[in-house]
């Protein structure tokens, strides 16, 4: 069977909001344990632990809860970084290596290697065709709508395979210094990230051999390792600042009763640590004498500055002065100059700021907590201007580089179970269910509602002797399917022959543990049967998901009546067909009057059905009914008294 696109998201949605984490954290009462059963052994098997990954652009990391001391902590070798950075490199033979040994051939072999990754997940040529000279390696740009490939020798790779190169180097580190298998994991995405690209995150993960149990927001994840959210009671409004390598992101966060919703984010994809890093290069060629057409033809040249210039902008992040040399030649630069350099920068992320506050529909006044998350924020003119900026003193005690990651591992504890107090869900964030007669949509799973999640129905057929039934499976909020998007669609066949109202069939769904919802359905009677499973697949971006929401509040009224209208039809047309075949079938035991006069009530109620006039139709129907009442008691045989015993059935299909 085909997959059907199917768009589960680990969120919650509310209307006046664009996205919202995937996590509401509950009490957990009901939970008795978590124990994992070998179910072909029947034994008991040691928790494994899950690990929290931040797939950064510039940077990734894994991070743990350790078992011993139960805190966040991020993997790393003895004293080396925690940091890997998110460099891919392909030597001749199509060796790949990656992280710090792939980044020193960045500038020397910038065909062979690849950074940034991750501004290419889920995105087509045309997603970046303005942006393409940023990226000095390949960037296939022959089938402009379709995903971009990067080549890099004679071989083209996906942004999912690259980003999977970088994760597997993940899951190596992190199962060398555990020393264990290391299968699961939950990693973050910036909360602007589409159904898409998270989609593409995860099946990065599984390439790498992993089992990504949720894809998290940066900045949720960032909020929980200062511990904001872990306490159901408290609700606070947080504001992240997230400045990275070459990425901007402030997002404002609403926490509230363990739910995290994205009220606004903003940013800038081309702007971060990098620039200062340029912005410095540029001021010292400037004194140097050197052209920028030298260092283009120089390399290694261009190399050594970028390098230098990086190494004194950390360096002046806790000091007033930086002095060095780059090929015999020296340099030297003061805060105070580093500072007049970035400001241009540093203002930028100021007036992103202001949008976002201002798309939240907040004031500054409003923000409870600053967080600072990303390298480039140890800067200390970013942490004083973002403080007087928001008139309060930003979190910054977490290391920042690490901060998503120590989170993402907090979120990992909560779903093993091992936090005994907090429980997470994921939740629907549109409601599936079928198409009825007249084209109604028929709700199993309402939106929100906790997954894993089952709910089943049963229908029965229209027609004398139907041996099939179609069954469409539709997602959205409204009440006529053709504003719903559809799913999948199966028919069930080879139901035996049987009046109609008599078969039961059973539609369930089940919605699993990763989004994925099965659609059964079975005629109880016969036990004839038919699964179709719906995979999620790059589904519906949030600005979709969000139209579909509001379009149900704004048709709500209409809906209602063409809903009424469509009952009312669908109705009239089984009342129609069922006395007609019980004139034909009793009609020696009628009298020729009581069948004209039925006749005509009949041909009467048939030419309303199409006038749109739901009480017009609503009032044939009871004048039918008023007719045929006397005689149908009077002569109501078995066939129909089994056709009535249907009853209690939903609706027919
Ligand atoms: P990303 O989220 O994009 O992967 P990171 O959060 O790892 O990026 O940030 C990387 C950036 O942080 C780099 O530009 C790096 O130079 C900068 N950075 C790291 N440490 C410092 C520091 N001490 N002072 C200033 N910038 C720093
Ligand atoms: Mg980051």
């Amino acid at each position: 069977m085909r997959p059907f696109s199917f768009s589960i998201r680990k969120q919650f949605y509310r209307l006046n909001v664009n996205f919202t984490d995937c996590i509401q954290i509950i009490t957990k009462k009901e939970v008795v344990a978590k124990i994992g059963i070998n179910i072909s052994t029947g034994s008991l098997q040691k928790e494994e632990i899950i690990v929290g990954i931040d797939l950064g652009t510039t940077n990734s990391l894994v991070a743990i809860i350790h078992p011993d001391n139960k805190q966040p902590v991020a993997l790393k070798e003895h004293d080396s970084s925690s940091l890997v950075p998110s460099v891919i490199h392909f030597d001749e033979q199509g060796n790949i290596t990656v992280g710090n040994e792939a980044k020193r051939f960045l500038v020397t072999e910038p065909q062979q290697t690849i950074f940034s990754v991750k501004r290419l997940m889920g995105k087509s040529y045309n997603d970046i065709r303005e942006r393409s000279s940023f990226f000095t390696y390949k960037v296939i740009d022959d089938n402009t709508e379709s995903l971009v490939k990067i080549q890099a020798g004679n071989k083209f790779y996906s942004p999912v395979e690259l980003s999977s190169y970088i994760l597997k180097e993940l899951k190596h580190r992190a199962e060398h210094i555990l020393k264990t298998p290391v299968t699961r994991a939950v990693i973050t995405v910036p909360a602007y990230f589409n159904d898409a690209q998270r989609q593409a995150t995860r099946d990065a993960g599984k390439l790498a051999g992993l089992d990504v149990l949720r894809i998290v927001n940066e900045p949720t994840a960032a909020s929980l390792a200062y511990g904001l959210g872990l306490n159901k009671e408290e609700s606070k409004t947080v504001a992240v600042y997230d400045l990275g390598g070459g990425t901007f992101d402030i997002s404002i966060l609403r926490i509230a009763g363990g739910i995290f919703e994205v009220l606004s984010t903003n940013g800038d994809t081309y702007l971060g640590g990098d620039d200062f890093d340029q912005a410095i290069v540029d001021y010292w060629v400037g004194q140097t004498g050197i052209t920028r057409e030298e260092l283009q033809l120089h390399k290694q040249v261009a190399q050594s500055f970028r390098l230098k210039a990086e190494e004194a902008k950390r360096f002046l992040s806790t000091a007033n002065a930086f002095t060095s040399e780059i090929a015999g030649t020296p340099v030297h630069l003061t805060r105070e100059k580093f500072e007049e350099l970035i400001r241009p920068f540093v203002d930028r992320t100021i007036v992103c700021c202001t949008k976002a506050l201002k798309d939240a529909g907040l004031s500054v006044t409003d923000i409870d907590e600053i967080v600072m998350v990303g390298g480039t924020t140890r800067v200390p003119l970013i942490k004083e201007s973002i403080g007087q900026f928001f008139g309060k003193k930003v979190h910054d005690d977490v290391n920042p580089d690490e901060v998503v990651a120590l989170g993402a591992a907090i979120q990992a504890d909560i779903l093993a179970g091992n936090n005994k107090d907090l429980l997470l869900l994921d939740i629907t964030p549109l409601s599936l269910g079928i198409e009825t007669m007249g084209g109604l949509m028929d709700i199993l799973i309402p939106r929100n509602s906790k997954i894993p999640s089952k709910a089943g129905r049963q229908y029965t057929t229209q027609k004398d002797g139907q041996s099939g039934m179609r069954i469409s499976v539709f997602q959205g909020e409204r009440d006529l399917v053709k504003d719903n998007r559809k799913l999948a669609e199966f028919n069930l066949t080879g139901i035996p022959g049987m009046p109609a109202g008599l078969p039961k069939v059973e539609v369930s769904f089940l919605i699993n543990a990763d989004g994925i919802l099965s659609v059964t359905a079975k005629e109880l009677r016969s036990g004839v049967s038919q699964t179709v499973e719906v995979k999620p697949q790059y589904g519906l971006t949030d600005a979709e998901v969000e139209k579909m929401l509001l379009d149900s509040i704004t048709h709500a009224k209409e809906d209602m009546q063409s809903r009424a209208l469509v009952e009312a039809q669908t109705e009239a047309k089984q009342i129609m067909e069922t006395t007609s075949q019980f004139l034909s079938r009793n009609a020696s035991l009628l009298s020729t009057e009581e069948i004209e006069v039925t006749q005509n009530a009949i041909a009467v109620l048939n030419a309303v059905m199409e006038s749109g006039n739901k009480d017009m139709i609503q009032e044939k129907i009871e004048a039918l009914n008023d007719i045929s009442r006397p005689y149908a008691e009077r002569v109501m045989d078995q066939a129909i008294s089994k056709v009535m015993s249907g009853k209690s059935i939903k609706g027919s299909i």
